[in-house]
């Protein structure tokens, strides 16, 4: 199997995380219970450091949504394996995911919340932003990095069901 290049490397993954978590802090506060959403199975690695370093009470919620398939690119079409997600009736709810990138499948996301779990707040942390590719009007709450048209991998992110277990993000040079 190929071996991605380093595109941030271990140390710097971590220490922006831990520093993203304290932007939640500060914006959150410490008393209020929040609500995380973790959108499998991409955003898993991301949520579980993101939510180590986070200071006020927290309930988890894991769904499986997906929208790239086996491909490098997005189908155009969310498919949604196991959505069913309690109501948030005046609680705050954090969707973690690892990268927005169309904005398709965050999209369909808040919709779904909107319709059926009438959160007080409803805000987005994204590991990546691939803001270059945005087809619907979503600008995340809260961002760890920027990157351009690259298709990357590891922590949490995959090609073809491989390089999520990578303590780096890589990527491919064509
Ligand atoms: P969107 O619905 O915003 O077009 O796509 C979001 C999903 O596409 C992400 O949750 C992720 O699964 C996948 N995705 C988008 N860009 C990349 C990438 O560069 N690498 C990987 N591994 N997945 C990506």
């Amino acid at each position: 199997m190929n071996e991605p290049k380093i595109l941030i490397d271990t140390d710097e993954l971590y220490s922006r995380i831990k520093q993203l978590a304290n932007e939640i802090n500060d914006y959150y506060g410490t008393e209020d219970t929040l609500n995380i959403i973790c959108v499998l199975k991409g955003a898993a690695m991301f949520c579980t450091e993101l939510s180590k370093n986070l200071k006020m009470p927290l309930k988890f919620e894991y769904i499986t949504l997906s929208s790239y398939g086996n491909s490098t690119c997005s189908s155009g079409k969310v498919k949604s394996l196991n959505l069913s997600l309690p109501t948030f009736e005046n609680e705050n709810v954090l969707i973690v995911e690892d990268i927005i990138d169309t904005g398709l499948t965050l999209n369909f996301l808040f919709d779904f919340i909107h319709h059926n779990c009438k959160p007080k707040s409803t805000k987005l942390a994204v590991l990546f932003d691939k803001e270059i590719q945005r087809k619907y009007n979503l600008i995340p709450d809260f961002k760890a990095f920027e990157v351009d048209n690259k298709f990357i991998v590891g922590f949490g992110l995959d090609y073809q069901g491989f390089y999520r277990n990578l303590d780096y993000i890589g990527y491919f040079e064509n």
